[in-house]
């Protein structure tokens, strides 16, 4: 077995395991591997494992990958890096989710964007949910303004709220973030039925993000093993 197939393998295990210690069905959680720095080829040994989702951080390397790769054609390519307004087009054209929406005028520079043969895009609002001055993402009180906005743009489809926690070893801090996320979200998901997606939890902290009602883990690696910088 290659590296990359057990470290899959393990990954795949820890989901099994922390859904049925929370007691949620397996397929309430889908598994985005995180693969920005990494090959295509690498993509590629991923989705032969029946990996389908993949998160990329930095537009040039992702379109590079998404290019090399057209002949997947059930991949799903979610944009999950810091976005600005002159390089929404790329994300428009090329992405099947945006996870890092936190501005009005991106989400409509996206939708104005969004090409009219492709499905609508896919969004998530990034929540600071740390309050750190430094992180990306829209306050907790400022959720409903933008979902309001998303919701009313025709080529956008708004599916819930992404974060990244504090990055600190207190569990109970980190436990208090998840679930100030997973009010949020079940408060969104009663208002918009669109609203099906909760972003959070990565390598280290998945078990704990799922206990507190992730829908999409977010894993690079521990997939991919560890990245060289760009
Ligand atoms: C890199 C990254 C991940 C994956 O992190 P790992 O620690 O490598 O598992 C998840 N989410 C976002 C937004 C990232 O940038």
């Amino acid at each position: 077995m290659s590296t990359l197939d057990a470290n899959y393998q393990h990954i795949v295990a820890r989901i099994e395991h922390a859904c049925r210690a929370a007691k949620r069905p397996l397929a309430d959680v889908k598994l985005l591997a995180v693969s920005k720095t990494k090959p295509a080829a690498q993509v590629r040994a991923c989705y032969a494992l029946g990996q389908r989702c993949f998160g990329e951080n930095y537009l040039q390397d992702g379109l590079e990958k998404i290019t090399a790769l057209v002949d997947l054609a059930d991949i799903e390519w979610h944009f999950i890096g810091p976005l600005q307004s002159n390089k929404t087009r790329a994300v428009a054209e090329h992405f099947h989710w945006l996870e890092t929406l936190a501005r009005d005028k991106i989400a409509q520079r996206l939708n104005d964007q969004r090409p009219d043969h492709l499905p609508a895009l896919n969004v998530l609002i990034q929540v600071n949910i740390s309050g750190e001055p430094q992180k990306a993402g829209v306050m907790l009180a400022d959720i409903a303004a933008l979902a309001k906005t998303v919701h009313a743009l025709p080529r956008l489809t708004l599916r819930g709220l992404m974060c990244i926690p504090e990055n600190t070893d207190d569990d109970a801090l980190l436990r208090q973030q998840f679930e100030h996320m997973q009010h949020a979200w079940v408060e969104l998901s009663s208002q918009y039925t669109s609203v099906d997606t909760l972003s959070m939890g990565m390598s280290a902290d998945l078990e704990l993000a799922i206990a507190c009602g992730s829908t999409e883990v977010r894993i690079g690696t521990d997939i991919f093993g560890a990245r060289s910088t760009l």
